[in-house]
């Protein structure tokens, strides 16, 4: 299907089903909420089949362009119909299963998850081991009944939610360590798996500590070889990076707008608002040429650091902004917009940290991009 003819009958679709996509949790701000809302958005858009086109139809899509999923998590963001952060984890995720699982896996659980039946989460970030992601220590022996695996993952998001797990592990020496890390997708009912939520700073337990004591991951489980992790978290990366923002800019461009509706007169500085307005048009213009690079067959790779630093730029102005703006209502407030404000100025905190930092992308893009120095 062309992208103008998605557009048109996705929007019409949208409209006729506005109230029966806002179900009973959508005007609710807890992650419970938000969680339940994407579910129901998720299973309702599957079933109509709008869930499934720009997905391969070896693993329950209806094929087409990548720019097709890309439009439907704007219209869904920008229509307030699902959270974008947690609407992402399908782009983050989905691919990587894609290209690293055996068919028959992926084709099992794929559906599950654009379905919104299952929620999967990503256990890469360790206590000691963010920024430096190669440097981990979660293990996995091999036995007879497949792998052991037995450490501790931190900052995953919805663990607590999740059924399933993308999960790096060691299963090499820490000598080669790029090469001694090997990706699994775990089960999360699986015995020896602790989850405990990390309440963040904005009031929600977005992500959570995951304890692995001897648990067991049966061999076909592995996403790729052993030893192939890196490369399966490198493939899942450029994903976070990019695709999964473009929705989210779609999400800043609404909240601008609204933004520019809630401000009292005279509370906002018409220069800031062009210098916040040029930094979305700046994001958007990337994010596109990104999306249209995907849709093409183009690798996506370490470019897509500049989308992220461009969007971790944009999402703090837009609620610095509205943080001047609103003061006294994101300070005092307690209704329920005083209290959405707020909740993602602290939010739009974490832009500069998750997905990898600020400061570890222009790394990436001094070194691998401008060729400023080697890696090490
Ligand atoms: C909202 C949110 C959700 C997240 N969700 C997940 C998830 O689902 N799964 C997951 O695995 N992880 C997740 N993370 C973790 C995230 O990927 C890490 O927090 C991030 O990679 C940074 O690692 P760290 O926290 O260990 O910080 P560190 O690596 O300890 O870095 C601390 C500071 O030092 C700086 N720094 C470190 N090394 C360098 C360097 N070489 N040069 C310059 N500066 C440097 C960093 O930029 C940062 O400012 C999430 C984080 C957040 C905030």
């Amino acid at each position: 299907m062309d992208l103008p003819v998605f557009r048109a009958a996705l929007d019409d679709w949208l409209d006729e089903h506005d109230a029966e996509l806002r179900g009973e949790h959508a005007a609710g701000g807890s992650l419970d909420d938000h969680m339940d809302q994407l579910s129901h958005v998720k299973r309702t858009a599957y079933d109509a089949g709008w869930m499934r086109w720009g997905w391969p139809e070896h693993v329950g899509g209806l094929g087409g362009s990548s720019l097709l999923r890309a439009y439907l998590g704007e219209a869904l963001t920008s229509r307030d119909l699902v959270e974008p952060g947690i609407y992402s984890m399908t782009e983050v995720l989905v691919p990587t299963m894609i290209d690293y699982a055996s068919p028959e896996l992926a084709a099992l659980m794929v559906p599950r998850m654009l379905r919104g039946d299952e929620t999967w989460c990503q256990g890469f970030s360790e206590p000691d081991a963010g920024s430096n992601l190669a440097s981990l220590a979660c293990r996995a022996v091999r036995s007879d009944d497949g792998w052991r695996v037995t450490g501790q993952k931190v900052w995953t998001s919805l663990a607590q939610y999740a059924q399933r797990c993308v999960l790096l592990v060691r299963t090499g020496t820490t000598e080669s360590a790029h090469r001694g890390i090997t990706a699994l997708f775990v089960d999360m009912d699986t015995p020896g798996i602790t989850v405990r939520p990390i309440e963040t700073m904005h009031g929600a337990p977005e992500f959570c500590e995951v304890f692995f004591d001897d648990v067991v991951v049966p061999f076909d489980r592995m996403l790729g070889d052993e030893g192939q992790g890196w490369a399966a978290a490198m493939d899942l990366l450029p994903f976070e990076r990019s695709t999964a923002l473009w929705h989210r800019a779609a999400y800043l461009h609404r909240r601008l707008e609204l933004l520019l509706d809630a401000a009292p007169a005279g509370s906002l500085d018409p220069a800031r608002v062009g210098e916040v307005t040029q930094l979305l048009y700046a994001f958007r213009l990337r994010s596109r040429a990104t999306q249209y690079r995907m849709a093409s067959g183009g690798q996506l790779g370490a470019e897509t650091s500049i989308d992220k630093v461009l969007l971790a730029t944009v999402e703090q102005a837009v609620f610095d902004l509205a943080e001047d703006a609103l003061a006294d209502q994101i300070v005092l407030g307690d209704d329920d917009a005083a209290e959405r404000w707020r909740s993602e100025f602290l939010y739009s905190r974490a832009a500069t940290i998750y997905g990898g930092s600020a400061e570890i992308q222009r790394n990436i893009i001094a070194r691998r991009l401008l060729d400023l120095g080697s890696d090490r």
